[in-house]
């Protein structure tokens, strides 16, 4: 997984932007981790095409330890004590399946 860290303040963002908030156009990609914490996570028992054949299913958002949160779903419906017991959420990032591993309950 790719990042952007700005060069004058230190934000990472996952997209490229044109510039940095802080103004600066000084970016350099960076390789994140795969590290974060599970910020929210929730069931979805409703969704658009093409995702309405797979429902229900788990989205969480985990703030990666770089900073950036990202939106991923989860594979396979989890119970609460497994994602106790689970540091690794096998999760779809942009049509990509990527390990990230979260500290703490969630
Ligand atoms: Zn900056």
């Amino acid at each position: 997984m790719t990042g952007y860290r700005c060069s004058q303040c230190g934000r990472v963002s996952l997209e490229k932007p044109d510039r940095c908030r802080c103004g600066s156009q000084a970016l350099e990609a960076i390789e994140l981790g795969g590290r974060g914490k599970v910020y929210t996570c929730t069931t979805l028992h409703a969704a658009a095409e093409p995702f309405e054949k797979d429902l229900p299913f788990q989205i969480a958002i985990v703030e990666l330890d770089e900073g950036p949160r990202v939106t991923v779903r989860i594979e396979g419906n989890q119970t609460s004590a497994e994602r106790q017991a689970l540091p690794v959420l096998a999760a779809d990032l942009a049509g990509k399946a990527v390990p990230l591993i979260v500290d703490g309950e969630w």
